[in-house]
């Protein structure tokens, strides 16, 4: 069965007596037992729910590993992870990672004794240095966000294990759709199921895949032990999600690709960060172990009024944190998603105000190019005239409380909704 197939059927449990073709939410937090001692395939929900079986055996499966287990959210999944460490053990992380990682690896993992070293991860001599006889897990994202790094899983995961460290690879970005780390030599992977893979903004959850029975067990045992598990109605919203990713992926990325080129093409606009731009660093590595270039586009300005200033006037792109939605959205990184990166914190690359990201949905991508286009004519508007009335035309957002800045461009209200927001 190809993919695209089998993301859409094999979704019924076994037994159903009803053969419903949406599967039950089994809404229940204990099942009944034969006789004390007597165990069934479940007793209790934060152990096991058949729901959430059917969504952990379903991602497990397309990312081709042996066994997977769905959490209450992307960083409850790599807490987990996390948990298979002891205290003197390092972890060695990408310099790029997303910022609630980082706020994890940084601020709650040296309170059990563990040390992170960050390291750029897209260079083999740099991931090396950072290597020591104590580290026992590397944790990566490729392509990582905003930058769109790329690292070599394949090299990267034989370094890791010369040393005896496991090697995660959270594949929020990509997908199993579009890249399986396992097969070039992860051990583990990790999702933020929020994203792509449940693919409306509805649903809060997380998934670790194991490559083997071994690592599964030890995954398994902290998923009951903490008892972080997805509960039932999520794993439903997830399971129902994941049955149309191939269709979305499609057509965001046949989006992004575009909206990639037009960027280019735009003043003010100084770097495009996408893989799936021939001059992108890394693509060729890229190309080797994915099999698209997803649909999240991040880019450089001039300054931070235009950046700023695009991120407040696009209407269809919502200013909101996460992607992988439907929806198209647009954030400023530096403010939103990666504003947890703790103050001095020693990932190399620390976010500049200049950069914009965009998650791209399934729109129409002409209306999507409009928005785009009329955000950044009307910066060049206020720009020559400076009048504040420019950013407002043609019944746009009214920059509420907005501070015109400088250039006349709207600066404030972006920066204060971002702090809000997360
Ligand atoms: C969002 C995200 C997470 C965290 O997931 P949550 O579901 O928000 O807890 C982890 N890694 C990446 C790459 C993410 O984008």
């Amino acid at each position: 069965m190809k993919q695209a197939t089998s993301l859409i059927h094999s979704q019924t449990p076994q037994h159903d007596p009803y053969a419903a073709s949406a599967p039950p939410i089994y809404q229940t937090s204990t099942f009944v037992q034969e006789g004390a001692g007597i165990n069934g395939p479940y007793d209790y929900s934060r152990s096991g729910n058949p729901t959430r079986t059917l969504v952990e055996d379903k991602i497990a499966h397309l990312e081709g590993g042996c066994d997977a287990f769905a959490f209450s959210s992307g960083m409850a999944a790599i807490t987990a992870v996390t948990r298979l460490l002891c205290a003197g053990d390092e972890i060695v992380a990408g310099d790029d990672l997303y910022g609630g990682s980082c706020r994890l690896l940084s601020t709650i993992l040296p309170q059990f004794g563990i040390k992170v070293h960050y390291a750029d991860t897209t260079s083999l001599e740099s991931f090396a240095a950072a290597l020591t006889d104590k580290t026992r897990m590397v944790l990566l994202e490729t392509p990582s966000n905003p930058f769109q790094k790329i690292s070599d899983i394949e090299q990267i995961a034989a370094l890791s294990h010369e040393v005896g460290a496991l090697l995660v690879v959270d594949n929020t970005l990509m997908t199993p759709l579009l890249q399986k780390p396992l097969q070039y030599g992860a051990d583990l992977v990790v999702h933020s199921a929020t994203k792509y893979l449940s693919g409306h903004s509805d649903v809060t959850a997380g998934v670790v895949v194991a490559k083997d029975p071994a690592l599964a067990a030890r995954i398994g045992f902290v998923q009951n032990a903490e008892g972080a598990g997805l509960a039932p109605m999520s794993a439903w919203l997830l399971l129902r999600g994941i049955k149309t990713l191939s269709l979305r992926l499609e057509r965001q990325q046949q989006n992004a690709t575009a909206l990639a080129h037009f960027l280019q093409t735009q003043p003010g606009v100084t770097d495009v960060f996408f893989p799936g731009l021939k001059t992108h660093p890394g693509a060729e590595v890229h190309d080797k172990q994915a099999s698209g270039a997803g649909a999240v586009i991040s880019f450089r300005v001039k300054d931070e009024a235009l950046a700023s200033h695009v991120v407040a006037m696009t209407r269809l792109f919502q200013t909101s944190v996460s992607f992988g939605s439907v929806c198209s959205l647009i954030s400023l990184p530096s403010t939103m998603s990666h504003a947890s990166i703790p103050e001095g914190e020693s990932q190399k690359q620390s976010i500049p105000q200049q950069v914009v990201r965009l998650s791209v949905g399934i729109e129409d991508l002409e209306d999507l190019v409009a928005d785009l286009e009329q955000a950044f004519a009307s910066a060049e508007v206020s720009a020559h005239e400076g009048l504040t009335e420019a950013l407002c035309s043609e019944g746009g957002r009214e920059p509420v409380g907005a501070a015109v800045l400088g250039l006349g461009l709207v600066t404030q209200p972006v920066v204060e909704l971002g702090r809000d927001l997360f």
